[in-house]
């Protein structure tokens, strides 16, 4: 069966061989070897000034930015469920906040956020998707943090990018904050955080208002390659053979560029096979097609084709299903997706199949740069 939901992500062989040796200790030069590795490619992969990692799924990384980098109010922006998540969290710690809605398909005006922010001149972190799982959404995260800067130039902007670090290239001039995780574009079993931090939050981490999500605790240890709790020693090996794989393979902007035309093609197929996109500003790390037989589309990849895929949550359940782009994929396999597809409507009976899917699939990607 092919995995192919976006999260969690198929662990490489070579990725489980280096999981698979015995556990070492994390206060060891043996262990703290790894970690110096592991961190020194995260930073390079966050192009940002400092990286933590926490033993926490992603969630545990968003409640962390928002109990080290937001002290008065919070800007919050919902469009699916990542983004509602950030403004459960700044409930759940009694934050203020100011919450912009939008439906799942729609990504967040730069506009709106501009009012917000000239409205509420106390709001002192803002936190956004760089692309929301939810309906498989990109906002404009990059825009938005610049003009949030100009009109608060301390304000901090953590961006979520656990469905984005690892796919896109990603411009982190203006962001503060940008959170990735294990089971996403980095291919590994879920439990592991990473944030990438700018010099600037790192100077604004401190106070200590939590006690194991304590940046300042962590960035300390980190900062002499060991952690501050027991570190997640076999995800950390994990990540970095998975970091020296997507080296190997062609370094990361090569794997940017794969995924990218891996997404264009996979998107031009469906298209292809009229069928809906379903947000209005695709993200590359998924491509998510709303239909009336999204179930049965799914279940017949899952029965009959070997493909899993993933579907939608709350009122896109059983609308939606979502191909995941994440990781390196052989291209051979997200062409069978997309073929797989095609001969899922033929069996609803909506098209006879005639291989367009894989034509156009081929088409795209080859000519693609
Ligand atoms: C998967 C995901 C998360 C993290 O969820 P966890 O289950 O806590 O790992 C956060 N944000 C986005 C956009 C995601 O796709």
């Amino acid at each position: 069966m092919l995995l192919f939901t976006p999260g969690p992500t198929p662990v490489l062989e070579s990725v489980r061989q280096a999981m698979a040796t015995p556990t070492l200790h994390h206060r060891t030069p043996e262990f703290e070897s790894i970690f110096a590795q592991a961190r020194g490619k995260m930073i390079d992969m966050f192009g940002m000034d400092e990286c933590v990692f926490l033993a926490s799924s992603g969630t545990g990384a968003m409640q962390a930015c928002m109990l080290n980098l937001c002290h008065t109010k919070a800007l919050t922006v919902k469009a699916g469920k990542f983004g509602e998540r950030f403004g459960k969290i700044a409930d759940a710690l009694h934050i203020p906040k100011v919450e912009l809605s939008y439906s799942w398909d729609t990504p967040a005006s730069v506009e709106d956020i501009k009012q917000a922010l000239i409205s509420n001149l106390d709001i002192d972190a803002i936190f956004i998707q760089i692309c929301e799982s939810a309906g498989g959404l990109r906002h404009p995260v990059e825009e938005i943090a610049k003009v949030a800067k100009s009109i608060n130039k301390d304000i901090m902007v953590i961006a979520d990018g656990i469905t984005a670090v690892g796919v896109e290239p990603i411009d982190t001039t203006h962001i503060d904050a940008l959170i990735a995780g294990s089971q996403k574009a980095f291919m590994l079993p879920p439990g592991l955080a990473m944030i990438g931090l700018s010099s600037v939050a790192v100077d604004k981490i401190g106070g200590g208002r939590d006690f194991y999500f304590n940046l300042a605790t962590e960035i300390k240890n980190q900062q002499k390659n060991t952690t501050a709790w027991t570190a997640t020693t076999t995800l950390i090996a994990g990540l970095n053979a998975m970091l020296d794989e997507i080296e190997k393979s062609g370094g990361r902007q090569h794997l940017f560029s794969q995924t990218r035309k891996r997404a264009k093609a996979t998107l031009g197929a469906l298209k292809g096979l009229n069928l809906h996109i379903y947000p209005s500003s695709p993200a590359l790390s998924m491509s998510t097609v709303i239909d009336d037989d999204a179930e049965a589309i799914r279940k017949l990849l899952k029965t009959k084709y070997g493909v899993n895929i993933a579907g939608g949550q709350d009122h896109l359940k059983g609308k939606i299903f979502r191909i995941n782009q994440m990781g390196l994929i052989p291209v051979h396999e997200s062409a069978w997706v997309v073929n797989a597809i095609e001969l899922a409507l033929d069996d609803l009976g909506r098209r006879d199949f005639d291989g367009t899917a894989s034509k156009i699939f081929s088409e795209i990607y080859f000519e693609e740069n």
